[in-house]
């Protein structure tokens, strides 16, 4: 009988036998190999309800009980990450050390969050005005939502419960319904470290259940990540209803490479940050800027690595790049190196002419395609795939206006060996995360990860501090104590 997943509210598994359902898939042989139960309003109401309830003492709960709950949460994580990884690569395909990665990268912010304490210290100022003292609190907002995508199903969500739930709120998870079971087993693991029931639900569901987030009035924050379509439709419903949003969109990924840059270090930077996951991260290098007239070294190089690359199932050993996640992706991906001959470029590798490419499991080999321009297709849309464009620019001031004139602002990168160029890129480049010689400049857990333009709606990053404040609002308090030395009734605007 086929396995289906269900909801997890209130510290237990909630499985409806009656409801939608949608087909959970293993990339690397094709197959379907579960089911998800798809949810309703019920589902969600029934969710924010658990939140409500458990919000009223884990909103009051101290600092170092918190504390202790992460402490112990993080120790759980650290023992169980190999079997989550291996749950995260039998849905999504990518590779073991590529999920271990990704689940460690979320420990990380979970680590983050043990030093809650720290980070929320509020401001205090004594004597603003005669015997009168201000001061600033945080305190959390109440029930708030997280809806994240396939291409990290460990490490987004923990992008955000971890501080959500440090700072006092309690939170509804909604994961893609392509790969939904890592969030099951990050929420019960939180609970056996000795989360209160209810703090943390997961929501198991497609635009149905999103909806029904979006709408509900319990719901007092909505973070999203996930492609440019669907956040700007899920900041303008969230918005509209009064919440406060944060929705990450899609990418397009430049590496800026200079004449003078070490073009070995640069052919190792392509190709990891290109091909690593299948292409499938929203910080993966997707278009490549060769400036000056080193583009025919650095293809040589870049083709010269790939052909090493061994594409297989992500739980085999030794393999560099698993499947795409589903058919249905695999194939537009594919239809973009159809289109980009069309349009004029240079198909130089093709993905479709790997051994694997007709396998029932979805996979395409690594791609290169030269000779792109910013009018064509393949460079204006986000592939989300493992297809490399090439673009052969003069110089530094037509690639940084290119980088500039995509609508999309994640990430870019500079590969130089000239400070000074660095510094003029990290200045101009308009992206909200800049590698300098490092191709994919995904920020530590105490900083923060966003990009700008269509790659961002709403202006907090995640984790980090924008994170914390994200998930609190602030209060400023002016006190003054009764002293029989203050004069009586005052109808002037105290000033001193
Ligand atoms: P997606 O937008 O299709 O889905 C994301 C979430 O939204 C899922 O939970 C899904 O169930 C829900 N959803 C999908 N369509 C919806 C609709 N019409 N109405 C309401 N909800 C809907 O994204 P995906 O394919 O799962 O993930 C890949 C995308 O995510 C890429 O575009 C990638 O760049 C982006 N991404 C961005 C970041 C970032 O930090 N900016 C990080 C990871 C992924």
């Amino acid at each position: 009988m086929t396995q289906l997943i269900g909801h997890f509210i209130n510290g237990k598994s909630l499985i409806d036998e009656k409801a939608r359902r949608g087909p959970v898939f293993n990339p690397a042989t094709g197959e379907m190999s579960a089911e998800v139960t798809l949810g309703d309003t019920s589902v969600v109401d029934a969710a924010v309800d658990a939140a409500r309830e458990a919000f009223l003492s884990w909103g009051t709960t101290s600092l170092s009980q918190r504390t202790r709950i992460l402490f112990a949460y993080r120790e759980l994580l650290d023992k169980n990450v190999a079997d989550i990884a291996r749950l995260i690569s039998s849905q999504h395909g990518k590779t073991l050390p590529d999920a271990t990665g990704e689940v460690r990268r979320g420990l990380e912010v979970v680590e983050f969050a043990c030093g809650i304490s720290q980070v929320q210290k509020s401001q205090y100022s004594h004597g603003v005005s005669r015997d009168v003292d201000t001061f600033s609190i945080r305190q959390p907002l109440g029930v708030v939502a997280g809806i994240t995508p396939f291409n990290f199903p460990a490490m987004v969500p923990m992008w955000m419960f971890p501080i959500a739930i440090a700072t006092g709120n309690t939170f509804i998870l909604k994961p893609s319904e392509k790969d939904p079971s890592a969030s099951l087993a990050l929420a019960e693991l939180f609970l056996e470290a000795g989360l209160p029931e209810g703090v943390l639900n997961v929501v198991q569901g497609d635009k149905e259940v999103v909806d029904a987030i979006l709408d509900h009035r319990g719901v007092r924050a909505v973070s999203f990540v996930g492609s440019t379509p669907v956040a700007s439709y899920i900041y303008s419903r969230a918005a509209a209803n009064g919440k406060r949003v944060q929705a990450l969109g899609g990418a397009k990924n430049h590496m800026v490479v200079l004449p003078d840059a070490d073009l070995d270090a640069a052919a190792d930077a392509a190709v990891s940050a290109a091909y690593g996951s299948a292409g499938e991260r929203c910080m993966a290098i997707s278009v490549l800027v060769a400036v000056g007239d080193i583009a025919d070294d650095l293809i040589a190089k870049i083709l010269s690595r790939v052909e090493d690359l061994r594409v297989g199932s992500g739980l085999d050993e030794g393999v560099d790049m698993g499947p795409l996640v589903s058919r249905e992706h695999r194939d537009k991906v594919a239809s973009y190196l159809a289109g980009a001959k069309g349009e004029g470029a240079e198909v130089v590798l093709d993905g479709r002419d790997h051994p694997l490419a007709g396998s029932p499991g979805f996979y395409l080999g690594p791609s290169l395609v030269d000779g792109v321009k910013d009018s064509m297709k393949v460079y204006r849309d986000e592939i989300f795939g493992p297809v490399l464009s090439v673009c052969r620019l003069p110089d530094s001031d037509a690639a940084l206006r290119m980088v500039n004139a995509n609508p999309y602002a994640n990430g870019a990168a500079i590969f130089t060996r000239s400070g000074a160029a660095a510094h003029r890129f990290q200045s101009e480049l308009d992206a909200g995360m800049i590698g300098i010689n490092v191709p994919i400049p995904v920020p530590v857990a105490y900083y923060s990860f966003g990009g700008n333009k269509h790659s961002l709606f709403g202006d907090t990053h995640v984790h980090g501090e924008e994170g914390v404040k994200f998930y609190t609002r602030g209060k400023v308090i002016t006190q003054r104590w009764a002293d029989e030395r203050l004069p009586g009734v005052d109808f002037g605007f105290p000033q001193t």
